[in-house]
């Protein structure tokens, strides 16, 4: 793990959050799955509602997430994430959306941004990346889920331009956090899902299939809209590798639950 990012532990969960975006004023988090109260195959700290998790369960890890973490879990909001490139301005309307309304109208959304203070916005995931983004100067949040198809389509960077465009956020303010997700060690794809990125990011492998680094893409084109390199900070944890410490799809296929990864301006 990136010497960056912190452990936090909980009774017996635990997180790893990016020191300078606490210190920035930023309260984050990536969830690990140990502790929680979901049971059965997806057993730990789910925050899936579509997974076949007991809703009780789900809402009762939100509610140690929000303790543990430090927000008003009734002010949260968590999209319906579709793999788009779609982002949404999240305003105090939106508060409990995904949470308390699971079926609210922030779907096929998979990046959210706030200048709201208090308002935890989360992104969940299981392999896909998840970006945390804040701009310390003008108090701006954002998370975006970035799977490949997210990756393909630049979400992270479009999340950066709408910061800019919508908040007078400078690029050079913002800190940028790539959190756990398949790292290039397992992603690997057939030669049509590895078209989609550049060929710097794909290692070529037997039988005509590549691993591509969605890491590296991820942070190129935060990078390319002007954030600067040393301000983005990869985690470094792959999920797959540490499939017992994380939910992953490709590991644990439809029996998976989600992680999330949370950022909440203070
Ligand atoms: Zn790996």
């Amino acid at each position: 793990m990136n010497s960056e990012f912190c452990e936090i532990s909980k009774d017996s969960r635990s997180y790893i959050a990016l020191g300078r975006m606490n210190g920035a004023g930023f309260i984050n988090g990536f969830s690990r799955r140990s502790g929680g109260v979901s049971r059965g195959k997806i057993e730990g700290f789910n925050f899936g509602f579509r997974v076949g998790d007991d809703p009780d369960s789900v809402l009762k890890n939100y509610e140690l997430l929000a303790d543990d973490l430090g927000f008003d879990l009734s002010r949260a909001v968590c999209a319906r994430q579709t793999h788009t490139n779609n982002i949404r301005i999240v305003t105090p309307m939106d508060c409990g959306k995904g949470i308390f309304q699971i079926d609210s109208d922030i779907r096929d959304i998979d990046g959210l941004i706030t200048n709201e203070r208090g308002i935890a916005l989360i992104i969940f995931t299981a392999d896909c990346v998840p970006l945390l983004f804040c701009d310390p100067v003008n108090k701006v949040a954002a998370a975006s889920h970035a799977g490949w198809r997210g990756t393909a389509q630049n979400i992270g960077g479009r999340t950066v331009r709408l910061m800019r465009e919508k908040f007078g956020t400078d690029p050079k303010d913002i800190i940028a956090a790539v959190g756990p997700s398949i790292g290039v060690c397992c992603f690997e794809v057939d030669r049509a899902t590895a078209e989609n990125f550049d060929e710097k990011y794909r290692i070529p492998k037997p039988n005509d299939k590549f691993h591509v680094d969605l890491w590296a893409a991820n942070r190129d084109m935060i990078a390319a809209e002007g954030v600067r390199p040393e301000n983005i900070f990869i985690s470094g944890e792959c999920t797959v590798c540490n499939s017992d410490r994380y939910y992953s799809y490709r590991t644990h296929k439809e029996h998976t639950g989600r992680q999330v990864a949370v950022i909440c301006i203070k």
